[in-house]
């Protein structure tokens, strides 16, 4: 069974894409939730929410965009021929980090 590298690699691109979309519009609804914080102290007695929610989608557009980049690149070294090779050392990276990492660029090795 042949894997299909890019096509794993494209799902990734897009799931990526997919998840800073959601995430703009999380922002962006939080941005009009702090506008407008006055309206609603129900669910924020603290004032604390607002800033945690704020944290949590940043750090999940952080995520989200080196996932971005990581297919990103992935897919250039499948293009180049390159994919599977680690970047560091230039040995093969073997079948069962590329299985649960597609996006790997180095060995196991070079990783630690
Ligand atoms: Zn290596």
């Amino acid at each position: 069974m042949t894997v299909d590298h890019a096509a794993i690699l494209q799902t990734l691109l897009r799931e990526a894409e997919t998840r800073l979309v959601h995430l703009d519009d999380d922002e962006r609804s939080l941005l009009r939730d702090r506008s407008d914080a006055t309206a609603d102290d129900e669910h924020d007695p603290e004032g604390s929410t607002l800033s945690g929610e704020w944290t949590r989608v940043d750090a999940l557009r952080r995520g989200a965009e080196l996932d971005r980049t990581d297919a990103a690149a992935a897919l250039e070294r499948l293009a180049e021929g390159s994919y599977g090779i680690c970047v560091v050392c230039g040995a093969p990276i073997a079948a069962g980090r590329l299985e649960a990492r597609p996006t790997a660029a180095t060995c196991i090795a070079c990783a630690r």
